[in-house]
């Protein structure tokens, strides 16, 4: 399908018609906070927001869910959900964060199912950002403000109308679906705008090298001087699109059990902690260097990319302002010496 555009006053009319075919979610304001929400009305969407604090993720990997439930008997229906959704206007930061997560929980030898089931159920319709935040360095870590990874329809704002492409087969089924809202895009020059958006992106920290020095300063006491800010409270992970540790618990109910799933992080002391009582990540360096080697170093090594989209959330909410750019410079940096411990 050619380009398209849709009139800005038409906005409600199609998400109107989408929350009628649809379960829909979008940006919406709770509590003094943008964050992705299901929607019933038109009126309840932001898009002109920069970007949500808590990112998407969580549509897709929930804080918490039930995996399965056991009555004394038998095991209760799964709780997979077949509802089809829309995610309207998710910034392409958070789109591409779910390509990354695919490579993780949908590959050849194990599929997530409720991950999976949740990807396949959801068109991704993304906006394309033309005024980035200062925290943002998604240019740096291979993608861009009008990045198309990971979505299934990208929209820019252009003015009176968003331009509207669809990027996979998903998504020319739902620009098909609400054709008759949609007009032909004669004019919008997309490389255009999407180098205005990435020049209005200044800093662009060296990533390319980053595994290479985070082999050589494994062992190094760079991690003590950087760790010695960190609260380890984990803001950061809970914040990030890509950072997807969880834990398994059993919980007791009326008649039986179930295991629930739960966000999880590695900044916290109690992650690695054996029941045994050995951690082999007992300090706060052993484990900011853990979440450092796992983004730009493991992932790499295992899937070919960084686990990092530059959305910039974790440089905006650390409480005691630890800019992951500054880091990864201060770790280059620091001298490629070896520490006896
Ligand atoms: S948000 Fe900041 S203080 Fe908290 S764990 Fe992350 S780096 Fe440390
Ligand atoms: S590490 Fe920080 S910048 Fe990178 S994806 Fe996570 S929250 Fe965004």
């Amino acid at each position: 399908m050619a380009d398209s555009k849709i009139a800005k006053g038409k906005i409600p009319e199609l998400l109107k018609a989408v929350s009628a075919d649809y379960e829909l979610y979008a940006p919406t304001a709770e509590d003094g906070t943008i964050a992705f929400r299901r929607i019933d009305s038109a009126k309840e969407a932001m898009l002109d927001y920069r970007n949500t604090v808590v990112s998407a993720k969580e549509l897709f990997l929930p804080r918490a869910e039930v995996v399965y439930e056991f009555d004394g008997e038998k095991f209760l229906d799964d709780a997979l959900l077949d509802q089809k959704r829309v995610v309207f206007g998710m910034r392409p930061c958070d789109c591409r964060a779910l390509s990354l997560l695919d490579l993780n929980f949908d590959t050849e030898q194990i599929k997530d199912p409720f991950y999976v089931t949740r990807r396949q159920n959801t068109v991704v319709v993304a906006l394309a950002c033309n005024e980035p935040v200062s925290s943002c360095f998604c240019t740096a870590v291979g993608s861009g403000p009008y990045s198309e990874e990971g979505a299934d329809v990208l929209m820019a704002d252009i003015g009176d109308h968003l331009s509207v492409k669809a990027i996979t087969d998903k998504g020319q089924d739902f620009m098909k679906q609400y054709g008759k809202l949609f007009s032909a895009n004669g004019s919008a020059d997309w490389k255009k705008l999407a180098k205005g958006a990435e020049d209005k992106m200044k800093r662009k920290p060296e990533i390319e090298n980053v595994k290479a020095s985070l082999d050589e300063r494994f062992e190094n006491d760079v991690w003590d001087d950087i760790s010695q800010k960190c609260l380890g409270c984990g803001a950061c992970s809970y914040m990030c699109p890509t950072c997807y540790c969880f834990d398994l618990v059993s919980e007791k109910t009326a008649g039986g059990t179930r295991k629930v799933k739960t966000w999880d992080c590695c900044m916290f002391g109690l992650f690695t902690l054996h029941a045994s009582g050995h951690n082999p990540r007992p300090v706060n360096s052993a484990r900011l260097r853990q979440k450092l080697m796992h983004k730009f170093n493991y992932y790499r090594e295992r899937y070919g990319v960084d686990s990092c989209v530059g959305c910039g959330r974790c440089v905006r909410k650390c409480p005691v302002n630890l800019d992951i750019r500054e880091v990864l410079e201060q770790v280059a940096a620091a001298p490629n010496v070896t520490t006896e411990k």
